[in-house]
């Protein structure tokens, strides 16, 4: 059965990608693994429109997020944490776990942060450090307005901090314009490698919070890392075959143009909503994002054996929902390498096993749909 990975993570891997991740491993204290090193970091600016430093570190997008909070927080410390979903509620989770007590924005899920809430609670709190919020929210699929909260945000002391890990070479942003201080990334979404990088850049504002850092930390030291990237090195073995499958899937990024990559996810996710919508079914974010597109099961259908049928019959696997949202929507990702062709596969599956499942539908109304949309 050929196996169709359409998940907002990971995600499929390119064949040349897959082939450069295989060559032979080098040793990572030598020139050559600089030369390595300095394409991947440079490739990661060019993503993430930056000019600012870039650390490496090996380990799944969460360890890049609790290496943010160990970095920029001191005991104490006031930080504000915006909840849309399970991913920014993981933000509260790892600083609660740092002993400090974050004051939290939650909106019910499927909505986007509202920018006055944040503006409002910056002014009764001045005294917060940082803001940490979600691009886009994958377990909800909505999309947050980082462009408002930067201009917000950079007015105060606090630096904001942005899990871009699904949005990533998805949806647009630009880390400099919009005065985001820290972004950080992971491998296994839009930048179309396995799981087990994550990158973080790190703005002068943000520095300056990591040099008076008083939580602890060791492997996920900033301080660490920026002293080793002069070498054009990281402070401990990486990934090193990671970091030569990313130097591919960046190079691949900058040939197709940064612009590019996002018109490509805009126009495949508003075919997705085309597609589910022609079969009558609802869409659950009200903001949606262009990585992943969250519906509604509908009623009298089981959206775990859905999802399930799905995979184990077709060889397709999409999400189901997170904590609560399970069994109660289904995602479908477009994300990273893929096509308009993965789009219009996903639609006919959810066709197939949908009318399987008994739920009235035309067969191939959804993918017209998609195909109208993909044809503009
Ligand atoms: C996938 C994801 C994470 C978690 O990353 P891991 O690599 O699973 O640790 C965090 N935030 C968002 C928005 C994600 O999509």
């Amino acid at each position: 059965m050929k196996n169709y990975l359409m998940t907002p993570g990971p995600t499929p891997v390119p064949p040349e990608v897959s082939r450069d991740e295989s060559l032979p491993v080098i040793h990572h204290r030598t020139k050559e693994f600089g030369a390595l090193f300095n394409e991947v970091v440079e490739g990661m600016k060019y993503v993430c429109q930056t000019k600012n430093d870039i650390i490496m570190l090996t380990s799944s997008g969460t360890g890049g997020m609790e290496a943010c909070v160990a970095n920029l927080l001191s005991p104490g410390d006031k930080a504000l944490v915006i909840n849309t979903g399970v991913f920014g509620e993981r933000w509260f989770k790892i600083i609660k776990a740092f002993g400090l007590e974050p004051i939290e924005i939650k909106e019910d899920w499927g909505n986007a942060v509202d920018i006055k809430k944040v503006e409002k609670t910056l002014k009764e709190e001045p005294e917060i450090k940082a803001v940490f919020t979600t691009l886009t929210e994958t377990s909800t699929g909505v999309v947050n307005d980082i462009k408002s909260l930067g201009q917000i945000v950079s007015k105060t002391k606090a630096v904001l901090v942005v899990d871009a890990i699904s949005g990533l070479g998805a949806q647009e942003l630009k880390t400099d314009d919009w005065k985001v201080d820290v972004v950080v990334a992971g491998s296994q979404k839009g930048l179309m490698i396995p799981p087990g990088l994550a990158a973080i850049c790190v703005s002068e504002k943000a520095w300056k919070l990591v040099e008076n850092s008083k939580l602890p930390k060791f492997y996920f030291n900033f301080l660490t890392g920026r002293a080793s990237i002069k070498k054009g090195q990281t402070p401990y073995t990486p990934a090193v075959s990671l970091f030569m499958a990313l130097r591919k899937a960046l190079e691949m990024i900058k040939k197709e143009g940064v612009d590019n990559v996002f018109a490509r996810h805009q126009k495949l996710a508003r075919a997705t909503r085309a597609g589910v919508k022609a079969l009558g079914l609802e869409i659950f974010a009200q903001a949606p994002c262009d990585a992943v597109t969250s519906v509604k099961v509908p009623e009298g259908i089981d959206g775990e054996k859905l999802k399930e049928m799905l995979r184990l019959e077709y060889g397709m696997a999409i999400a189901g929902g997170q904590k609560d949202l399970k069994g109660k929507i289904f995602r479908v990702a477009h994300l990273g390498y893929m096509e308009m062709f993965d789009t219009i596969s996903v639609i006919a599956g959810l066709e197939i096993v949908l009318a399987k499942l008994g739920y009235k539908l035309e067969l191939g109304k959804g993918v017209a749909a998609v195909e109208k949309e993909l044809s503009k």
